[in-house]
């Protein structure tokens, strides 16, 4: 047996590699398992909001040339639809959202973990966790100090340490297109009301469009939300079945209250850290990683960690999962859409929503304030 003093993370994703990164750089040793092979992809609409981006250069784990190279394509207008009337198009002067490809983000991300010194072990799975000590797949056995479970929306460390991992009614769905096959304005599309709390995105990227169905929270089943996809298509003349759909759930009103506890931390989708209204999760994932980390090196500090958190990641997505009711629900849908429909201040908010420029209580009051 492998016995160490070290801070053990499992899962390579943004989550896990920025806690990695964190921890390798202050100085703490650190080991890195993900079952995947890198480079790895992750079903996602690769959506990165310039709060995200900006967590990654002033931490200084990446540059903004490093991001740069890793963007498709910078988006500042966004269009917002009621099924398929349009409601508005907004043009914003600053907070650009950028579309990355998750293979190539995800993989740089570990790699500046590891350069950092991080050990990284890739293709192994971690199989079961006692007490202090986890066993892979490999039948390697590892003794941790601190263990950080960044293993995504399905958390065999949350499920194993914490019980079940909560509601998981969230699921998205999506295709990439060539752009030449599309005829849609540039820009980020958000087509409401086909799918109830849910939405279905087309996001523009360098040669491909990512067009998607998800839901959070909803009694949608599966194959309603793939219907709803295919339906859209199928409207704009573009054939659902040459395309590969692929799948995967998004955590659903699943927060974990402490991100964990004791020696244990969860970190991204495995604490259930994504956003109910929008489905973002990348940028909390990166965030509750770097808390993470600070709390490790502080020798495990969860009471500031948490405080930290309530200001930022953990705080947005709470608040997220109360107001998304008032964009989704029967009784306030129709009020929301006529809202966005009439005033610029609302589709202004929306972005500073998905851009993560404005938290959704900042933005509800200067509603109120400013709609009258
Ligand atoms: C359809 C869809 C579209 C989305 N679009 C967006 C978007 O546009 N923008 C956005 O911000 N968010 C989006 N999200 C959410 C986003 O993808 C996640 O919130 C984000 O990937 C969370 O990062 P993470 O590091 O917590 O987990 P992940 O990225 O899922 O990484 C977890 C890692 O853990 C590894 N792992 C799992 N179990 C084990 C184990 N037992 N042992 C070892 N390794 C293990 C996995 O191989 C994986 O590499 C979308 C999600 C879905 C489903």
């Amino acid at each position: 047996m492998q016995d160490l003093t070290l801070a053990l993370v499992v899962g390579g994703g943004p989550a896990g590699s920025s806690c990695a990164w964190k921890l390798a750089s202050a100085g703490v040793r650190c080991l890195l398992i993900d079952k995947a092979e890198f480079p790895r992809d992750k079903i996602c609409g690769g959506v990165l909001s310039s709060r995200a981006a900006e967590l990654l250069t002033n931490s200084g784990m990446i540059s903004t040339a490093e991001l740069d190279r890793l963007t498709e394509k910078t988006h500042r207008t966004l269009s917002l639809w009621n099924r398929d009337e349009l409601l508005s198009t907004y043009t914003s002067d600053n907070h650009p959202i950028r579309i990355i490809s998750r293979m190539g983000f995800d993989n740089f991300l570990l790699e500046k973990a590891a350069s950092s010194g991080t050990e990284v072990i890739t293709g192994e799975t971690v199989v079961s966790i006692d007490s202090s000590i986890i066993r892979t797949s490999s039948g390697r056995s590892i003794r941790y100090s601190f263990l950080v479970g960044a293993d995504g929306c399905n958390s065999f460390v949350r499920k194993t340490c914490f019980g079940r991992s909560g509601r998981k009614t969230g699921i998205g769905l999506e295709c990439f297109l060539p752009l030449s096959e599309v005829n849609m304005s540039d820009g980020l599309h958000i087509h409401f009301r086909y799918l109830p709390y849910g939405y279905i995105w087309a996001f523009p990227g360098r040669e491909k469009i990512c067009i998607g169905a998800g839901v959070v929270g909803s009694k949608v089943s599966p194959p309603d939300v793939a219907s709803a996809l295919k339906g859209f298509l199928e409207t704009r003349g573009i054939s659902a079945s040459k395309y590969v759909m692929k799948a995967a759930s998004i955590p659903s009103l699943s927060l974990h209250k402490s991100m964990g506890a004791g020696q244990i931390f969860l970190a991204g989708d495995a604490a259930g850290l994504v956003d109910q209204v929008s489905g973002e999760g990348i940028g909390h994932a990166i965030e509750s990683g770097f808390l993470i980390a600070d709390a490790i090196i502080s020798g495990g500090d969860r009471k500031t960690m948490l405080i930290r958190a309530n200001k930022g990641c953990f705080g947005t997505v709470r608040q997220s999962e109360f107001y998304r009711h008032l964009l989704f629900s029967r009784l306030t849908v129709r009020l929301a859409m006529r809202k966005l429909k009439e005033s610029e201040t609302f589709s202004r908010a929306y972005w500073n929503l998905i851009s993560g420029s404005q938290s959704y209580n900042n933005m509800f009051l200067r509603l109120l304030t400013r709609s009258g």
